[in-house]
């Protein structure tokens, strides 16, 4: 697996110092993508390799307790190579904890990995639930490969965000998109609230 960028972070997860991965490709295209260049085909103009000599140095020399895998997607590599992966980077710090942060849409993926994660990170980008907000959503987020934007592919998702809702220290978080409306963000706050265990914050919307 490779990365292409890393940094610290005090304010990814709460108490905890992390180091973040940052892996190439999504299979989402969302408005307003916080990181469109390694979400893209063109990104080697941008970016570079992470060597093995920076991820062991970045988790074994420095006081972080938490790794974070990130986007692009995390989820559209193979679960072998995602398992290989998190083996090798526990391997480098006692204790170490893992966050993988997904768009939820490998449901799949994330059962496999399940037992291999402390917690996820998953984005509600969309009432998924509810087919009233299917044209509002097609602004928002479609799927780069056009025929599996199809309303079935959703189910999925409720159930990754149910999946991740089970483990104890999983956020779930929601951007607030200037684009879309208040009785948008209303479906996804009641929801949360009622369907979620774990906390659900609004993210201010940032214009990069
Ligand atoms: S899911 Fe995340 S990485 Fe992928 S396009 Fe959307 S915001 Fe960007």
């Amino acid at each position: 697996m490779k990365f292409y960028w890393l940094e610290y972070s005090t304010k990814d997860h709460p108490w905890k110092y992390s180091v973040i991965f940052y892996v190439w490709w999504c299979n989402f295209n969302c408005y307003w993508c916080s990181n469109t260049k390694l979400s893209q085909l063109d990104f080697k103009k941008y970016y570079k390799e992470i060597t093995k000599e920076e991820i062991e140095t970045a988790i074994k020399y420095s006081p972080v307790d938490m790794i974070i895998l990130c986007w692009g997607e995390m989820l559209v590599y193979s679960t072998d190579e995602i398992i290989k992966e998190i083996e090798y980077l526990r391997a480098l710090k006692k204790n170490i904890l893992i966050r993988i942060d997904t768009n939820g849409s490998f449901y799949k993926k994330m059962v496999e990995l399940y037992n291999y994660v402390d917690w996820f990170w998953v984005d509600i980008k969309w009432p998924y639930w509810n087919y009233e907000y299917f044209n509002e959503i097609k602004k928002i987020c479609p799927y780069k490969n056009k025929t599996k934007y199809k309303k079935n592919n959703y189910k999925d998702i409720v159930l990754s965000l149910k999946l991740a809702d089970k483990k104890e220290y999983t956020i779930f978080r929601t951007v607030k998109y200037p684009i879309c409306s208040e009785k948008y963000f209303l479906e996804i706050k009641t929801w949360a609230k009622k369907n979620l265990k774990r906390p659900h914050q609004f993210n201010n919307f940032v214009n990069y």
